[in-house]
C-alpha cells in the first residue's frame, strides 16, 4: 500500500483539468507538523505501508523544508516518492530533500511555453528547465541518487511536443513516459462544484451494485490511502478532499476500521473507475476488516495491505492510458 500524505494544502499552478487546479478545494496555508507527520509514517509502517508518497493534491516543493519531511520517510525504512510539475519559481532545500527520495515524479504537458501554459497554466518552463539542471547536476556529481520519471501528460494539442520534451529528460539522465491525460483543458475542464456533484450521487445512492460486479473491487481501495494536511483519511486518492468523502482521523481509526469505511463508502457505487479481479490478500484484509468491526479476534493480521500498484496499460503508440481505464477524448 502507498501512503499518499498531502502536508500542505496548495498548489500554484491551476490546471484545468485538476480540481486543486480548478480550486474544487481551496488553497491554504495549512501544514501539516512534523510531529504529526512522524507519528501517520510510523502507523503506515505498521498498517502495512512499504512506500509513502507526498504528493496526491499538491505541489509538495512549495514547503520549504520538505527535506525533513523526506528525512522522516528514510528513518522508518521505507521507500519515498515525490512528484512536482517543478515549476515553482524557487526551490530552495531541492537537492537536500531530493538526497532522502528515492523517485521524483515529474509531469509536464508542453515544451514550450505556449503549450505548457494550456494545461500547467501559471507554470513557467523556464523554471521547469532550470529545476531539471540543477537535479541533473547533482545526479552527475553523485549527491543524490533519485530515479528521475518525467511523465508528459498527452493531449490533442500537444502531442507535437512530445519528442522534445523526451529529448530534454533524457539527455539529463532522466526516465520519459507519455500519460494521455484525463479530461481536456479547454473542451473538459475539471468541474469546480464537485461537492454538488457528490451530493448528487450520494442522493441517488442504490444499495444494488452498478460497476462493481461479483468478485471484483476498486483497486485504489487498496492500494493507496490518501491523507491530507490535517490528518484525516479520504476515500480515495482519485477524488479530492470533500467533506462527504472523509473517513476520519488517520491516526485514530486502524488499519481495519478505515478499510471498512472506505469499501462500504456509498459514493464509490456511483463511480465507474475501472475494477479488477480482488486478490486473495484482498479478501483476506476485508475479512479482517469485517471481524473488527463484529468484535471478532483478528488471529493474524496479514501483514501488506497490497502488492505494488496494478500495472497500467499502453496504447499502440505506447502512451500509458488513464489509470481510471477510461480516455476521455
Ligand atoms: S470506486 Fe471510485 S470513489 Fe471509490 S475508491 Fe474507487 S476510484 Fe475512488
Amino acid at each position: 500500500m502507498l501512503l499518499y500524505i498531502d502536508i500542505n494544502d496548495a498548489c500554484g499552478l491551476k490546471c484545468p483539468t485538476c480540481p486543486k487546479g480548478v480550486r474544487a478545494f481551496p488553497n491554504t496555508s495549512k501544514k501539516m507538523s512534523l510531529t504529526m507527520f512522524s507519528n501517520i509514517v510510523q502507523k503506515g509502517r505498521y498498517d502495512g505501508a512499504y512506500q509513502v508518497g507526498l504528493f496526491n493534491w499538491v505541489e509538495p516543493f512549495l514547503i520549504t523544508n520538505l527535506h525533513e519531511y523526506t528525512n522522516i520517510v528514510k528513518m522508518y525504512g521505507l521507500r519515498c516518492e515525490v512528484a512536482s510539475t517543478l515549476a515553482v519559481p524557487k526551490i530552495p532545500n531541492l537537492i537536500a530533500c531530493l538526497a532522502s527520495v528515492d523517485m521524483l515524479w515529474h509531469t509536464v504537458s508542453g515544451h514550450s511555453q505556449s503549450i505548457y501554459d494550456v494545461n500547467h497554466v501559471g507554470g513557467k518552463v523556464s523554471d521547469v528547465f532550470r529545476h531539471m539542471d540543477t537535479i541533473a547536476e547533482a545526479k552527475r556529481e553523485g549527491r543524490i541518487q533519485t530515479d528521475v520519471l518525467v511523465r508528459y501528460l498527452k493531449y490533442d494539442y500537444n502531442e507535437h511536443e512530445i519528442g522534445a520534451f523526451k529529448d530534454e529528460a533524457t539527455s539529463r539522465g532522466f526516465r520519459f513516459e507519455v500519460l494521455i491525460g484525463t479530461g481536456h483543458p479547454v473542451r473538459m475542464k475539471c468541474d469546480a462544484d464537485q461537492e454538488t456533484k457528490i451530493a448528487s450521487a450520494l442522493a441517488a445512492f442504490t444499495s444494488s451494485p452498478i460497476y462493481q460486479r461479483p468478485g471484483t473491487v476498486c483497486p485504489l481501495i487498496f492500494e493507496h490511502v490518501a491523507v491530507n494536511a490535517d490528518g484525516d483519511v479520504y476515500t480515495c486518492s482519485a477524488l479530492g478532499y470533500h467533506q462527504a468523502l472523509r473517513i476520519g482521523s488517520y491516526l485514530d481509526l486502524t488499519r481495519e476500521e478505515i478499510l471498512y469505511r472506505r469499501y462500504n463508502h456509498p459514493y464509490c457505487n456511483s463511480c465507474n473507475w475501472t475494477r479488477r479481479l480482488a486478490t486473495d490478500r484482498e479478501n483476506d484484509l476485508l475479512a479482517e476488516a469485517m471481524a473488527a468491526r463484529t468484535g471478532r479476534p483478528v488471529a493474524q493480521r496479514t501483514a501488506r495491505l497490497s502488492d505494488p500498484d496494478t500495472p497500467s496499460y499502453k496504447d499502440e503508440k505506447g502512451y500509458y492510458l488513464p489509470k481510471d481505464g477510461h480516455r476521455a477524448w
